[in-house]
């Protein structure tokens, strides 16, 4: 269970080995930009720059996420974590501190210093565990790779998560038996399990099943990983009890975080109806805007022009419905009129009883959740619950 008030912070660090070939992330392959400890200086000028500008102290969360994090010595990734309790940020009791890793760039070593800067959570991208298909996508691991960091992470940490990734190009059923074979095996506490998705004409689409299979697998994830005691808390993930993502729960409910680093998003749910910004998203740019970082009067004001934006009523109203209907218990109504009213409360009650009658929304008396169909059919269910489109400020 979260505290009242909740912050978590994001770090992305923007290395990896070479680029897969679905990615869209913001990060760059070695041979374009190696690791380097010059960007963790920036990444730490900037957080001294803006940290008088937000207004939290206790932190529930960091994480970082790439890009390949564990690409970076664990002592850097010690030394931002000591930047940021120097600025004042306090780690509560239970703060969440994860790691995106990469198989075959941990050892044991790097394992324990990690652990003992106070990364107390894994997250993991195996992906598959088909060597061709891994391959294919131009992972720089294979599955052994990833069974030997399973194996090595489990001394130090208990609570990690692993990546699936599904409807591969070529993947079918049987093979993604064979994944969900090894996954029953190394029984993780968490696990996030995504559709590949590629834009229309990306080369890799070339094989993929169909959608109708896609919805299939799904099926079959949902039900293996069930059978592991994992329960579904969000559309693409499942943990066993106590073991859900407190990072990805604050996205998901409407609570603060800040992000720094390259491409890092940020949002602060105050004052008014929330501002949300980020920073620039190729390397250079990022390196400059930190160089030219000034005193500023407000957080936004920090961000070059056209880096922000402070959300109205109806954004924000939007962004309730669509984050909170993510997660397994929904949107409640009591926070929901908490925040918003009771006019909006009705006019919300109003719209979800049309996507009830529809058999996409189930109302368990607290609030509404998707049903199965709902989450197939979660465009349609988003699109009603669209309060404005163009009400937003930008700066
Ligand atoms: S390892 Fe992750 S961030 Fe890096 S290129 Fe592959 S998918 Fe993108």
């Amino acid at each position: 269970m979260l505290r009242q008030t909740v912050f978590g912070i994001y770090i992305h660090i923007p290395f990896c080995i070479q680029r897969c070939h679905y990615c869209d992330f913001a990060t760059y392959a070695k041979d374009q930009i190696a690791p380097n400890t010059d960007y963790v200086d920036h990444l730490i000028q900037e957080a001294r720059m803006r940290r008088s500008l937000i207004p939290y102290k206790k932190v529930d969360s960091v994480y970082f996420g790439g890009g390949t994090p564990s690409l970076l010595p664990a002592e850097e990734i010690g030394r931002i974590l000591s930047a940021l309790q120097d600025l004042d940020f306090e780690f509560t009791n239970n703060c969440e501190i994860t790691l995106e890793v990469n198989p075959a760039t941990l050892d044991s070593q790097k394992s324990k210093l990690l652990k003992s800067f106070g990364v107390n959570r894994l997250s993991v991208g195996s992906q598959t565990f088909d060597d061709e298909l891994l391959k294919a996508c131009n992972r720089e691991h294979n599955s052994e790779h990833t069974l030997q960091t399973l194996s090595l992470i489990a001394d130090d940490f208990d609570n990690y998560s692993l990546d699936l990734l599904f409807s591969l190009p070529k993947q079918n059923m049987p093979g993604l038996a064979k994944d969900l074979e090894v996954v029953k095996k190394v029984s993780p506490p968490h696990v996030s399990a995504y559709c590949l998705t590629l834009p229309n004409k990306h080369p890799m689409n070339e094989g993929r099943c169909s959608e109708e299979e896609q919805i299939e697998m799904f099926d079959v994830i949902k039900m293996e990983l069930k059978s592991l005691g994992l329960d579904r808390y969000e559309i693409s993930n499942f943990s066993r009890p106590g073991r859900a993502s407190v990072h990805n729960s604050i996205y998901w409910t409407d609570h603060s975080y800040w992000g720094l680093g390259l491409s890092a998003h940020s949002y602060l749910n105050k004052p008014d109806w929330g501002h949300r910004f980020w920073n620039p998203s190729s390397y250079e740019t990022y390196l400059s805007m930190v160089k030219a970082l000034k005193d500023a009067s407000s957080i936004v004001e920090s961000y070059p022009k056209g880096s922000w934006e402070k959300l109205s009523r109806e954004a924000s109203l939007t962004d309730f419905c669509h984050t909170h209907l993510r997660l397994q218990s929904g949107l409640q109504r009591n926070s929901l009129r908490q925040k918003f009213g009771a006019t909006d409360g009705e006019e919300v009650e109003r719209r979800a009883r049309d996507l009830e009658q529809e058999g996409l929304l189930i109302d368990s008396g607290q609030g509404w959740s998707l049903t199965e169909r709902g989450v197939l059919l979660s465009n349609r269910v988003f699109a009603k619950l669209l309060f404005s489109s163009d009400a937003i400020d930008r700066g």
